[in-house]
């Protein structure tokens, strides 16, 4: 048997390193602790083909989304600072470009506008006619960002791998082992185990019984060559800028899947919209396709296990991984590390008799 003394010591093992993960290493240096994260970079992630937009509103009422006004000045101030740390653009201020798609979409804006408006605007639909059909008009969602996510998680990933914080393996429950200090894996000695895995916390016994509802979506990448990115572009689908003249195309949202790749009938829909909506050229370049960690509650999961409080977990982000992994990995740490609450719609305590049967 190993010795307790020859393990390396750390206050938290990170399960993943998604958005969530990143966010939660972020948020535990930050405050003076130290960290292994362990991620197996072959397992897909959902952060991989998120389009990374945080959008203030939603729905066809085009209403705030939950907690809006908390999480979007954090959001942008977290992903500005890790930019900054990063010396990388990860950050994108890009407005909304609403094509309305129906007569009733356009209805809804004009409501909207004209109550409790925070972040709608109008703006002059021949601005873009040389490129969409826009026969319903044409709106604009302002306060809206595009976090380059794959940029941000392999730069966040080359500075752990610098300061040896960073093993690209799979973990496996079975080599866990929990003692009185906290938790020992694999040569590796913690005072916190927290689980930023995704879905793989679905099969995961401490956590599986928590309402998960994993949803599917796909996206395609499309080279759109006189398409202007200084904006996102939303009509029945959102054209979002990836890369120089590269689009994310997007997305549909499928509870009831039967496997995790790209799909014919996807693309369809897609060259199909497309072709409605553009007036110019574009070629699809790549077509991905991912799994949310979604769940029938939509709101995260975060905290500590009840019965066992070295392991916990921070998942559950659903659609809004960009604007609440921020917001939910720094309240985790100050949980942690100063006993302050984590919103009672997030934290686990909700959950407490399920967690403990
Ligand atoms: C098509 C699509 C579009 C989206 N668009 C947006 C958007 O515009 N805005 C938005 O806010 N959200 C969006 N989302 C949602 C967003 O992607 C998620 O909320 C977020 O990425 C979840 O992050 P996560 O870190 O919890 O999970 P993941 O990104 O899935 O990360 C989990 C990590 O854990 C690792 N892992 C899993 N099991 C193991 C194991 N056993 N050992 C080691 N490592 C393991 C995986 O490799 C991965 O790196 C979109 C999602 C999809 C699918």
């Amino acid at each position: 048997m190993e010795q307790a003394t020859s393990h390396k010591k750390v206050d938290y093992l990170i399960i993943g390193q998604g958005l969530v993960g990143t966010w939660l290493s972020y948020y535990a240096l930050q405050a003076g602790k130290t960290c292994m994260v362990v991620n197996d970079s072959h397992t897909p992630s959902a952060s991989q083909v998120a389009s990374g937009v945080i959008n203030p509103v939603t729905g066809r009422r085009i209403v705030q989304t939950w907690m809006i006004d908390t999480f979007l000045p954090f959001a942008l101030k977290a992903y500005s600072d890790l930019g900054t740390q990063l010396n990388a653009p990860i950050v994108k201020e890009a407005p909304v470009v609403l094509i309305h798609p129906s007569l009733q979409m356009q209805e809804s804006f004009e409501y909207r506008y004209e109550h409790e408006n925070v972040y709608l605007q109008k703006n002059n639909a021949s601005d873009f006619e040389a490129f969409m059909h826009a026969p319903f008009g044409t709106g604009q969602i302002n306060q809206t960002v595009w976090i380059d996510l794959n940029l941000m998680i392999a730069g966040w990933r080359q500075q752990l791998i610098n300061n040896a914080q960073y093993k690209d393996t799979k973990f496996d429950l079975a080599d866990l082992q929990i003692t009185n200090e906290g938790v020992t894996w694999n040569g590796i000695q913690a005072k916190r185990i927290v689980f930023c895995d995704g879905l793989g916390s679905m099969q995961n016994p401490y956590f599986k019984m928590l309402p998960f509802a994993p949803n599917k979506g796909e996206a395609l990448i499309v080279e759109i060559k006189d398409l202007p990115n200084q904006a996102i572009y939303k009509n029945n689908i959102t054209i979002v800028p990836w890369k120089d003249q590269l689009f994310w195309v997007g997305s549909n949202y499928e509870w009831d899947f039967k496997d995790t790749s790209p799909s014919e009938d996807f693309r369809k829909k897609m060259e199909d919209a497309l072709t409605q909506l553009l007036k110019i050229p574009f070629t699809v370049v790549d077509h991905i396709a991912g799994i949310r960690p979604a769940n029938q509650e939509r709101r995260p999961f975060v905290g500590l296990h009840p019965s066992y409080p070295a392991i916990g977990i921070c998942n559950g982000m659903g659609t809004k991984g960009c604007s609440l992994a921020p917001y939910f990995a720094h309240q985790f740490i100050e949980h942690c590390e100063q006993g302050l609450p984590i919103h009672p719609e997030a934290g686990l305590e909700r959950f407490e008799e399920i967690l403990n049967k």
